[in-house]
C-alpha cells in the first residue's frame, strides 16, 4: 500500500509497456548482471549440479538392457522408464499430455514460477554454466561492462577467445546429450567418431543443435524466456494472487528511501533502502519492487542480494521472498482455494484413467480394415466372403508368435494367406490379408460385427471388432437402419 493509500501494485504500471531489456528504438539492451551469492544460490548450485548430472548420464542408463528414455521422432520409436511407446499409443499420450497440462497448470496457480528458476534446462544452463564461465573469464558485471568497451586489444581477444571456445565445447556436449535422447547413445557415438561424409544427415544435426545451443546462451540468453518461451508467456493467465512469487514486500519497503547515518527522525522509513542490488543481479534486468513481472524467471538472485543488505544494516531478513500477493497484503497466505481444489480433483481423475490406460495397455496392436474397393463375394458353395487387411505391431522388445481366431460369432470362419502362427520381430510390424466367409444364410444383416480373438501362447491378448459386409436384403436393412439407431 502506498502512503496516499492506493494499492502499491496500482501506483505506477508504466513499466509494462515495455521491457527491460528494448530500448526505445526497439534495440537490445545487453543485460550485466551482477554476480549472485547467497543462500538460496547455494541451494540452486546442489539443485543444478543434481540435475545436469541427470540429464548427461540419461543417455547411458539402461532398464534391462533397454534407454531409461528415448525419443525417436524419427523412427518414431519411443522408450520411457525402459517401456516401448508406439504412435499407435496415440490415446496414452493424449491423456498423458492433458494430464501434464492440469499438473503444470496446478504447480504454476500454488507455485507459480518454481519451475523456471530451479528446475528449467534454459535456466540452469544460463545461469549456472555459462554466465558463471563468463564471471571466470571477464568478471563480475562492472569489468564485463568494461571489456565490452574498450577497443580490441591481446588481453579482451584472449578473452573473447577463451569465452566462446569453451562456449561452443559445451554446446556440443548439450548436442550430443540431445541427439544420444534421440536416437540412442550407440548410434550417437558412431556419428560423432566416424567421418562426416559417411552420416552427412546426423553430422549436420549435431553442427545445428549446437549452432542452436550457442546462439541460444552466446547470445539470445534471457529473450527465450522473455520472448520465445510458451510457458513464460501463459505466466499472466497462470498466475493469481495466491500464487506464490519471488515477491517484494511493499508494505514492509515503502515508503523507500537511502539510509543517512543522521536520518530525520520525522520522517518514517520502509525497509528498502534503494540501492538497488535487487535491480544489479536480475538476469532478466527487472525490478522486482515494481511487482511481478512477466520477466521475471524465479531465479532468487534478488532474494539472497536484498537478504545481504537487510543483515547489513540490522532488518529481518525477507524483504524479497517467496510469497502471494495476498499474504502480503492481507497476511494469509491461502493454499487451498476453490481453484487449487478443483484443478487436484480433475488431476486426480486424469492421473486415475492414465493408471488404467497403462495397466490394460497390450504388447500388441491388430488393425483390422477391408481392403479399399471391396464389398463382399458370394462363393459357389454358398458363403458369403469379406477381404481385410490386418496389421499387427509389436510393441515389446522380443520376437512374438500370433495367432488370430474368429470369436464370434460362431457360423464366421476366418482363412489366412499365409500360415496360421504369424510371427512378428521385437519393435516389429507384419502385414497380412484375411478372408473372413459365413454362410449366405447365416448373413441377416447388412453388417455383422466380428469379433477377433488375437492370441499369443494360447493367451488372448487382444479383441477386435470388425464389420461383415453382406447383401442388403428388405430385413437385413431394416436390421441395419435399427443397429443403427
Ligand atoms: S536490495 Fe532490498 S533494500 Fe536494496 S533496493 Fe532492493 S529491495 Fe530495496
Ligand atoms: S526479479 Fe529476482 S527472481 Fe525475478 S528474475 Fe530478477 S533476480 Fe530473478
Amino acid at each position: 500500500m502506498n502512503t496516499d493509500g492506493t494499492d502499491f501494485y496500482s501506483y505506477d504500471d508504466q513499466f509494462r509497456d515495455s521491457i527491460a531489456t528494448v530500448d526505445e528504438k526497439g534495440k537490445r539492451i545487453w543485460v550485466y548482471p551482477k554476480k549472485p551469492n547467497g543462500n538460496l544460490h547455494k541451494w540452486r548450485i546442489i539443485v543444478t549440479v543434481v540435475l545436469l548430472g541427470l540429464l548427461f548420464g540419461g543417455p547411458f542408463l539402461t532398464i534391462n538392457g533397454k534407454p531409461f528414455l528415448l525419443l525417436n521422432f524419427f523412427e518414431r520409436k519411443f522408450v520411457i522408464l525402459g517401456q516401448p511407446f508406439w504412435p499407435q499409443d496415440f490415446v496414452l499420450l493424449a491423456i498423458v499430455l492433458i494430464t501434464l497440462f492440469v499438473f503444470i497448470t496446478l504447480f504454476t496457480v500454488v507455485f507459480g514460477r518454481i519451475w523456471c528458476g530451479w528446475l528449467c534446462p534454459q535456466t540452469l544452463f544460463m545461469e549456472m554454466v555459462f554466465r558463471k564461465i563468463e564471471y571466470w573469464i571477464e568478471g563480475d558485471a562492472p569489468s564485463q561492462r568494461k571489456l565490452d568497451k574498450q577497443p580490441w586489444n591481446a588481453n579482451k581477444a584472449f578473452k573473447r577467445i577463451s569465452k566462446h571456445t569453451i562456449f561452443i565445447v559445451i554446446s556440443l556436449l548439450i548436442a550430443h546429450t540431445v541427439m544420444a535422447y534421440m536416437i540412442g547413445i550407440n548410434e550417437t557415438y558412431r556419428i560423432a567418431t566416424s567421418s562426416p561424409a559417411e552420416n552427412l544427415s546426423g553430422f549436420f544435426g549435431l553442427v545445428g543443435f549446437t549452432a542452436i545451443f550457442y546462439g541460444l546462451f552466446a547470445r539470445f540468453r534471457e529473450q527465450a524466456c522473455i520472448a520465445v518461451c510458451p510457458y513464460g508467456r501463459l505466466q499472466g493467465v497462470l498466475l493469481v494472487k495466491d500464487s506464490i512469487v519471488v515477491a517484494y514486500d511493499w508494505i514492509r519497503g515503502e515508503p523507500r528511501g537511502h539510509l543517512k547515518k543522521s536520518a530525520a527522525p520525522e520522517a518514517p522509513k520502509g525497509d528498502c533502502i534503494d540501492c538497488k542490488l535487487c535491480v544489479h543481479v536480475c538476469p532478466t534486468g527487472i525490478d522486482i519492487r515494481n511487482g511481478t513481472q512477466l520477466e521475471c524467471v524465479n531465479c532468487t538472485a534478488c532474494i539472497d542480494a536484498c537478504d545481504d543488505v537487510m543483515i547489513k544494516i540490522g532488518k529481518p531478513k525477507g524483504l524479497i521472498r517467496y510469497a502471494s500477493y495476498t499474504s502480503i497484503k492481507e497476511g494469509i497466505q491461502k493454499l487451498f482455494t476453490p481453484r487449487v481444489i478443483g484443478y487436484c480433483f480433475v488431476l486426480l481423475v486424469l492421473v486415475g484413467i492414465l493408471s488404467f490406460t497403462i495397466a490394460t495397455r497390450s504388447d500388441v496392436k491388430t488393425t483390422v480394415l477391408k481392403v479399399p474397393g471391396t464389398l463382399y463375394q458370394k462363393t459357389t458353395d454358398g458363403f458369403i466372403t469379406n477381404l481385410y487387411n490386418i496389421e499387427f505391431v509389436n510393441k515389446t522388445f522380443d520376437d512374438i508368435e500370433l495367432d488370430i481366431r474368429v470369436e464370434s460369432p460362431s457360423s464366421a470362419t476366418l482363412e489366412q494367406t499365409s500360415g496360421k502362427l504369424i510371427k512378428v520381430k521385437a519393435e516389429g510390424i507384419v502385414k497380412n490379408v484375411i478372408f473372413i466367409k459365413i454362410p449366405e444364410k447365416q448373413v441377416v444383416t447388412a453388417r455383422t460385427v466380428i469379433l477377433l480373438g488375437v492370441y499369443h501362447n494360447n493367451e488372448r491378448i487382444e479383441t477386435v471388432k470388425v464389420k461383415f459386409i453382406g447383401p442388403v436384403t428388405k430385413s437385413s436393412d431394416v436390421h441395419s437402419r435399427m443397429e443403427d439407431e
